[in-house]
């Protein structure tokens, strides 16, 4: 397949885009361009930082991967032949990218929209904010073709033919005419949402791990000096890479408790071991043996946290929701894909 301009600008555009940590992390956020019928979109587990470096967008026939999903089909076999990406699975949000009209369109978990999608009031405030661009609020539903239906259906019914979509508890869609306009975009909104960040102490004197398998981590022991913040950080998953990549929320280690109580109970509620440990009011722990790429995120999830507005509630992912999550192949093959990148 030939690469034209665009291309290049698409894979530029990643590139910036992937350097920046307030808009994506480690393997995180997908892109995708449409021109002359094909539809380049970035490789499940391939990190956008690496777009200039590797061939990391898959070409689909457009109208092929358009026929599919109506049909309910999986998006593999619309790919086009292509020896450079061929040892590549186009993105699981691939379907989202088909739908949108845009030519160039741009998913990211981006600091400000991420906290928007987990206001109980995320719509209202999305509604406020927009001007420049015209925005819609999609419903959780899991990535995937059943994201790509919320999201085609409020193209069709909102007023104002929405540009901007930030999915609840998940993140941020952006659309335009190309993809350098879209990363305009993604700026702009990003702004024009901004939360002020919650001031938070100092760490505590370094306290003893209370587990072999948990370390000491200084943001997350100032997290614990924040009651507030630590009873969010462990009531629930705020969004899917979180349950991927770490396993779920953080584990409440109460002082009354012992480690294997706080553990049991989490196992029984998420169905593994978590990557946090929080002991309010002590401090924060991590494991030792934390999968490549998941500090990334463990520093995304605080960044979220800390832009929480004071007073405001936060809504979860259903507990069931994150256990089905961190059972998906799709994602498995995506945390395979970004370790063995992230190990390189
Ligand atoms: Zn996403």
């Amino acid at each position: 397949m030939v690469r034209s301009d665009l291309w290049r600008e698409l894979c530029a555009v990643s590139a910036r885009l992937g350097a920046d940590r307030a808009i994506v992390q480690g393997a995180g956020g997908n892109v995708s361009l449409k021109e002359d019928g094909t539809l380049w979109v970035k490789a499940s587990g391939c990190w956008l930082a690496d777009a200039e470096a590797k061939d990391i967008m898959v070409p689909l026939s457009l109208e092929a991967a358009r026929h599919r999903l109506a049909a309910g089909q999986a998006l593999d076999a619309a790919r086009l032949e292509d020896p450079a990406t061929q040892h590549l699975k186009p993105s699981i949000e691939t379907a989202l990218h088909a739908v949108l009209p845009h030519r160039g369109v741009l998913h990211v978990h981006s600091l400000n929209a991420t906290t928007l999608s987990i206001l109980p009031d995320g719509a209202e405030r999305l509604k406020a904010c927009e001007g420049r661009w015209s925005g819609a609020f999609i419903p959780y539903v899991r990535p995937g073709p059943e994201l790509a239906a919320e999201i085609a259906r409020a193209v069709a019914s909102e007023n104002g033919r929405p540009n901007v979509f930030v999915l609840q508890n998940h993140g941020l869609v952006v659309a335009a005419e190309s993809p350098a306009a879209a990363a305009d975009l993604l700026y702009a909104v990003e702004r024009d949402l901004a939360f002020s960040l919650n001031d938070l102490p100092e760490a505590p004197i370094e306290a003893p791990s209370p587990d072999p398998t948990y370390c000491w981590n200084d943001a997350l022991s100032r997290l614990a000096m924040n009651p507030r913040l630590s009873a969010v950080a462990c009531g629930g998953a705020l969004a899917p890479d979180q349950v991927v990549f770490l396993g779920g929320p953080a584990a409440h280690l109460p002082a009354n408790s012992t480690v294997q109580t706080a553990l049991s109970e989490y196992r029984s509620l998420y169905g593994g071991a978590p990557a946090v440990l929080l002991s309010p009011g002590r401090g924060g722990y991590v494991r030792n043996d934390l999968r490549a790429g998941a500090e990334d995120i463990l520093a995304w999830v605080i960044d979220v946290l800390l832009r929480l507005p004071p007073e405001a509630s936060v809504v979860f992912l259903p507990d069931a929701e994150a256990r089905a999550l961190a059972g998906w192949d799709a994602e498995k093959y995506r945390l395979a894909q970004s370790s063995a990148r992230a190990a390189q």
